[in-house]
């Protein structure tokens, strides 16, 4: 699947040439374009903000450079979803990851800064995302979360699928079950005998139960909407 994100800091994307999304990368599983918004910027200043209409603090981002850059990669790319990512979009979760995996032309990001877009930039987009209730100094870090779950969910890049699905909000919309690896005791702290048992059958069931007694201590309200097997 091809990624592209417009911004103003496209060096901050090589922070996806690590780990499971770099190697994805180097394999051709996924690719990743970050465009300068500034390429299309205006005048000899290659100007990209402006004050707001009415006045107030901070800059906004001009429409025009937003809507130029679009047009030029989605001229060549016509199945790109368009993104805007804003605190003020739908939130993003585990089954919009999934939902955006699913969109084989791939995605485009817009990352706004300053105070945001001009608002006539929603016009021109598919969906408006944000990350959670919070607010970044630009839309760069939260393209990059969206990629990186998205990514993940692609065929071939996390390694062994079946991980995916017992995963926190995997299948069952639950959170995962505890993890442990050597050593068995580690400051007076020992592994759950089952788990060194060998008994598969009760592991799988050991871990069930565990999902759902964390899932209804830390995030009940998934329990209720918890899919079952
Ligand atoms: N003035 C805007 C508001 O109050 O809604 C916030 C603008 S924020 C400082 C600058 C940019 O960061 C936004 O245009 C957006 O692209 C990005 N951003 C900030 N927080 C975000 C979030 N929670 N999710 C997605 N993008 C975010």
């Amino acid at each position: 699947m091809e990624f592209h994100v417009i911004t103003l800091f496209p060096e901050m994307f090589a922070a996806l040439d690590s780990g499971l999304i770099g190697r994805a990368r180097q394999q051709g599983l996924i690719a990743i374009h970050a465009h300068n918004l500034r390429d299309h910027g205006l005048g000899n200043y290659r100007q990209v903000d402006d004050t707001p209409y009415g006045g107030g603090s901070g800059m906004v981002m001009r429409p025009e450079p937003i809507a130029a850059a679009i047009d030029a990669v989605t001229a060549e790319r016509p199945g790109l979803l368009k993104i805007l990512m804003t605190p003020q979009g739908e939130r993003f979760d585990q089954p919009l990851a999934r939902e955006l995996a699913g969109h084989a032309g791939g995605l485009l990001f817009i990352a706004g800064r300053y105070e945001g877009v001009d608002d006539r930039i929603h016009e021109l987009v598919d969906r408006e995302l944000s990350i959670g209730d919070y607010v970044l100094s630009g839309g760069e870090l939260a393209a990059m979360v969206v990629i990186e779950a998205v990514a993940r969910l692609l065929p071939g890049v996390v390694g062994n699928p079946e991980s995916l699905a017992e995963e926190s909000f995997g299948d069952g919309n639950l959170l995962e079950y505890p993890h442990y690896t050597r050593p068995e005791e580690f400051r007076g702290m020992r592994v759950p005998e089952i788990l060194l048992s060998g008994d598969h059958g009760k592991i799988r069931a050991w871990r069930a139960a565990e999902a759902l007694r964390r899932t209804a201590r830390r995030r009940p309200e998934l329990v209720a909407n918890r899919r079952k097997p």
